[in-house]
């Protein structure tokens, strides 16, 4: 098993006494997709004003944070966005952040839409080493309904393909589930990867941002996807790979393969969260329902040192205390939260 938690880690802890050790980086706000639980087309229309090329964080920066993040802990990186080949030279930022010395898992979230064969292999190349595709339906109405740009199943399945080529193995497939839009896909999901290779992983609706006007009766619980599935395909449950895993696993009894299922709002895991997130304007927040952030593109171009970056960075992880998804039941005045599109998932 693959703890993290090892004697050589000699990063920092915050004052629930979790380590830094995942940081996921958000390189653009922009995306091809509306899709209504993330980018609802209301919001997100013509006139919406997206980050300048000069907001944005520049790969030399984003190379600069992550190396001072590995120091503090940090092994794993996860590049999104905003769907994050939107930036044609993605390749680029993979070949360095690759190299940054601690780093030991690269990986990807993507809505696979602008994968070709080429890409992927490039990508591989470069040292991505997994890629999660988020798919919502196999049903092309469905789908269409919910990515709102027409974007058909077909296509994100041929991006599938071309990462599986490109030898990505295992390709997670992200679905969330939100009550009265697409729970009547989880088996034709489930049928579909069985079997296949693919970790199909279940996502519970959750209430980031404000746009998708999120309602706890949305939720689709995990333990519903749970017992829908295993009705029909038995399963049975498996350990998790490491601590702080956020995907409950299982694994079909006939062989079939594994799922998981994350159950973020009906079964919090705040407790093992070791996640910092870095918008792509430089904000580090340090919970995904964090009103704001802190400004370290600020710190970057103001000309002070590795060391005190470092130093900042430090000092904002031993304060943390974010455990939102366990008090959620108790927050009763409505809160201001970042758009998962800004934050990244
Ligand atoms: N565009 C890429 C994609 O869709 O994979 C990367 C960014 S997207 C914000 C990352 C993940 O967040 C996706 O799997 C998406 O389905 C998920 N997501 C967005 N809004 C969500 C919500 N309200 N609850 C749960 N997951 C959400
Ligand atoms: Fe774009 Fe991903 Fe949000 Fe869908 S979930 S709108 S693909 S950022
Ligand atoms: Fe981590 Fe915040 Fe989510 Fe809890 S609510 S698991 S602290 S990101």
């Amino acid at each position: 098993m693959n703890d993290f938690r090892t004697a050589d880690d000699s990063g920092v802890t915050d004052r629930l006494s979790r380590p830094i050790h995942d940081l996921r980086i958000s390189i653009t706000d922009r995306c091809n997709f509306r899709c209504v639980y993330c980018m609802p087309k209301e919001k997100f229309g013509r006139d919406h004003k997206f980050l300048s090329r000069k907001e944005l964080l520049s790969f030399e920066e984003i190379e600069r944070v992550a190396t001072i993040f590995a120091e503090l802990g940090v092994r794993k990186l996860r590049i999104t966005g905003g769907e994050p080949l939107l930036r044609t030279d993605m390749v680029d930022l993979v070949r360095r952040l690759s190299a940054v010395p601690g780093i030991d898992d690269m990986s990807m979230t993507t809505n696979a839409s602008l994968v070709s064969r080429e890409r992927a292999a490039a990508l591989r190349e470069a040292g991505l080493q997994r890629v999660n595709v988020s798919l919502d339906s196999l049903d092309d109405a469905d789908f269409i309904r919910i990515n709102d740009v027409g974007c058909s199943v077909r296509r994100v399945l041929d991006g599938i393909d071309a990462l599986a080529s490109a030898g990505f193995d295992p390709i997670k497939v992200n679905m969330v589930v939100r009550r009265g839009l697409n729970e009547n896909g989880i088996l034709p999901m489930a049928r579909h990867f069985h079997g296949t290779g693919v970790v199909l992983r279940f996502i519970e609706y959750m209430d980031v941002g404000s746009t998708n006007e999120w309602r706890a009766d949305q939720v689709f619980s995990g333990r519903e996807i749970l017992e829908s599935i295993d009705a029909e395909m038995p399963l049975e449950s498996m350990q998790p790979n490491y601590t702080g895993e956020v995907a409950r696993r299982w694994r079909y009894r006939d062989g079939g393969g594994e799922i998981g299922i994350i159950s973020s709002v009906t079964e919090p895991f705040c407790r093992d969260c070791s996640r910092a997130r870095l918008s792509a304007v430089g904000k580090l927040y340090t919970c995904l329902f964090a009103a704001d952030g802190f400004d370290l593109r600020a710190y970057l171009r103001s000309g002070r040192d590795d060391r005190a970056l470092k130093e900042y960075v430090a000092g904002i992880w031993r304060h943390r205390e974010d455990r939102y998804s366990e008090l959620r039941s108790r927050v009763t005045v409505p809160l201001k939260k970042v758009e998962m599109s800004y934050i990244g998932g």
